[in-house]
């Protein structure tokens, strides 16, 4: 019987894991590195121990040092959450060796699944349909390309051992093959420690269709239902939702269900696991499975009411499973929205800083937040990107739908850029409604999924308001009324500076009305408003509405209508804006690491040339040059970290 439990990971997915050990009466224990500071996972966690500092080479990911605290404080089990060690097949033959229970499956199953092409291989020998290509042995770049031809273009080339959307290559034109094999084969080694390559027929109006499956040690399998994960962003999910959401011939889903239970069998798989489909033009193809737990968990257990991470440890137990397929129903729908730390309006590219302020709506059983942090955390750069998940219920599908519109409404996340406006722009947007979304359509065209950068007038008027009010308010500790002059009138202007703007804005008081005006309009807004904690109800021209907001210092947070905004009011003179524009500088559009620099002082480079591979959040992005020019200088070496908006190059042009 599992007592203690170590979990072996941070963020939403230790606290989720916590939460269920502590509901069933077991010890949680959670790891960290050096360089955290009392995050969430320990504060909720019964004990936490430091494993070493970052890289994650030397911590999260430090094998023997997990194994050995896991023996010196007599963790009867190992939870590796995902990510991380979660399918690293020798860190589960370790805990195998050491006797220590991990929750999941056994090494083999692992390193047959962790193989792209093992995985196709095993699977259509037991008649599964897997996605047509090519996944032998012969690995010359000339036999290759003739494989992919063979197939017919387009084609997708993946790193047989890859993962996480990362290094697949779609190839259109022949004449492009043997580069992009040979591209790949580089990509592959570098990435994965191995530059085995297989080819896929690239397929169109893909759905991307999973299904939950559950095997105990006693050769009881299950399924619970299929996600569709088919809103993604560069082969990354970011809504899901159970069940599908445009329909698939109840035959056809029968069939999914069946094969995907068939698969634990053939693997001897015990645990929780998924499968994952390629869906398109009517047939089914396996992907790939991941054995572990998914991050996108939470639309299972909302349509079912199955517990899975309770699941996975009475299974690592050796418990049979507590019920049989027919007492299993969807119940309603359910929708998952990813949180990532990152700007939509600049390229995607990860953001980091303080998060001043979290704020979500209250949960309940319809409303769920799965998260790592809290206001006030510092969000890093050596960490996945994603800090939370909300998950909605509803009857059917619209209703989740509305549900998850009305709680992104009232997520804010100030002081960090994330992509909930972007989230909540998708959720009202007509193709999603209508489930029109399929794997590639955010990457083909993103420009009518995204929000507009404007921030309108009003907004700039009452921003410059609040926050003028809120300041007063705090040195004002016996909340006088600061703008009451008897007689007359109170009138005040300043300085407010946005991400693309500087305005001046002039606000005058009388009879409790506030009228306010900017330097580019002519129109003056007549403003009664209410502030309570961060809410203030404001009528603005006679519309009546409710805004969430934070100051700190000169800078003003402000959510409305799904929308962040921010400004800083009176800001120095010599305030940066986010985005940095200057034709002879190479700027660092986010903090990161230096990983790669192509080029050399004196070279001269054409526009588009790469210039710097600059990592963050476990990504990697290539930045190239804006027009032709010389190098002039080079700022940084490779290793080195810098922060945003740094020069990181200066050209001669
Ligand atoms: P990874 O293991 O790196 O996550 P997968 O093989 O699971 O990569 O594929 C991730 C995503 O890439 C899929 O959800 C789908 O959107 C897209 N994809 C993968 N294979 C194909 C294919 N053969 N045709 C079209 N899209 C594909």
């Amino acid at each position: 019987m599992i007592k203690r439990l170590l979990i072996a990971n941070r963020g939403e997915i230790a606290c989720r894991i916590i939460q269920t050990a502590k509901k069933i009466g077991i010890t949680a224990i959670t790891i960290k590195s050096d360089a955290e500071h009392y995050p969430l996972h320990e504060q909720m966690a019964d004990e936490c121990y430091s494993v070493g500092n970052l890289p994650l080479q030397n911590s999260y990911l430090n094998q023997d040092k997990i194994i050995k605290l896991a023996q010196q404080i007599n963790a009867d089990a190992i939870h590796p959450g995902y990510g991380f060690l979660a399918e690293n097949s020798d860190f589960v033959a370790k805990c195998e060796q050491n006797n220590i229970t991990f929750v999941g499956p056994s090494s083999e199953a692992i390193k047959l699944m962790g193989k792209k092409d093992d995985a196709k291989e095993c699977l259509a020998n037991a008649n599964i349909p897997v996605v047509p290509g090519y996944n032998g042995q012969n690995q010359d770049p000339a036999f290759l390309k003739a494989e992919a031809e063979k197939i017919g273009l387009p084609v997708l080339l993946k790193a047989a051992a890859g993962g996480g959307g990362k290094g697949m290559r779609k190839v259109i034109a022949a004449n492009q093959l043997l580069g992009e094999i040979e591209a790949a084969k580089r990509e592959a080694l570098n990435s994965f420690g191995d530059d085995k390559l297989i080819i896929e027929k690239y397929l169109t109006n893909v759905r991307h269709i999973e299904v939950q499956v559950v095997r105990d040690t006693h050769g009881n399998a299950l399924h619970l239902f299929e996600r569709d994960c088919s809103v993604q962003r560069r082969h990354q999910k970011i809504i899901e939702e159970a069940p599908i959401v445009t329909d698939i011939p109840s035959k056809t889903r029968a069939k999914m269900y069946q094969a995907a239970t068939e698969i634990t069998r053939v693997i001897d798989y015990h645990g929780v696991g998924t499968i994952e489909y390629l869906y398109s033009n009517g047939e089914f193809y396996f992907l790939e499975m991941n054995t572990r737990i998914q991050v996108e968990h939470p639309v299972t257990e909302m349509i079912t009411g199955v517990d899975l991470v309770e699941w996975q440890i009475h299974i690592a137990n050796g418990d049979s499973l507590p019920c049989k397929q027919s007492d299993l129903k969807i119940k309603g729908h359910s929708i998952e929205a990813r949180v990532y730390a990152e700007d939509p309006l600049n390229g995607f590219l990860p953001t980091s800083g303080k998060l001043v302020d979290f704020i979500y709506p209250k949960t309940s059983e319809h409303i769920r937040i799965d998260t790592g942090v809290q206001s006030g955390d510092d969000i890093g750069i050596h960490f996945d990107p994603m800090i939370a998940k909300l998950t909605v219920w509803g009857q059917n599908r619209q209703e989740a739908i509305d549900r998850l519109k009305g709680s992104l409404h009232q997520c804010a996340t100030f002081g960090l850029t994330t992509n909930i406006d972007f989230l909540s722009h998708l959720a009202s947007h007509n193709d999603y409604v209508q489930g029109k979304i399929y794997t590639h359509t955010l990457d083909s065209h993103i420009e009518p999924y995204l929000f507009e950068t404007h921030i309108p007038d009003n907004i700039n008027c009452l921003m410059a308001l609040i926050h003028m009010i809120s300041s007063a308010n705090k040195s004002t500790p016996w909340q006088a009324k600061p703008f009451y002059r008897m007689n007359h009138e109170f009138s005040h202007h300043l300085r407010l500076k946005n991400d693309h703007d500087e305005l001046v804005i002039r606000l005058h008081h009388n009879k409790n009305v506030w009228r306010v005006k900017s330097d580019v309009s002519s129109h003056e807004y007549q403003i009664h408003l209410t502030i309570q904690d961060n809410i203030c109800s404001f009528s603005l021209d006679g519309m009546h509405s409710k805004t969430l907001f934070n100051t700190s210092n000169d800078t003003i947070w402000l959510l409305w209508e799904g929308r962040h905004y921010s400004a800083r009011i009176n800001p120095p003179k010599d305030a940066i804006t986010k985005h940095k524009t200057d034709s002879a500088q190479l700027f660092s559009p986010m903090p990161g690491i230096i990983r790669q620099i192509f080029v050399s002082d004196k070279q001269s480079v054409k526009q588009g040339d790469k210039l710097i591979a600059l990592e963050a959040m476990k990504m990697e992005h290539t930045l190239t040059a804006s027009r032709d020019g010389t190098i002039k200088a080079i700022h940084y070496k490779i290793g080195d970290q810098v922060e945003q908006g740094k020069p990181l190059i200066q050209f001669d042009i």
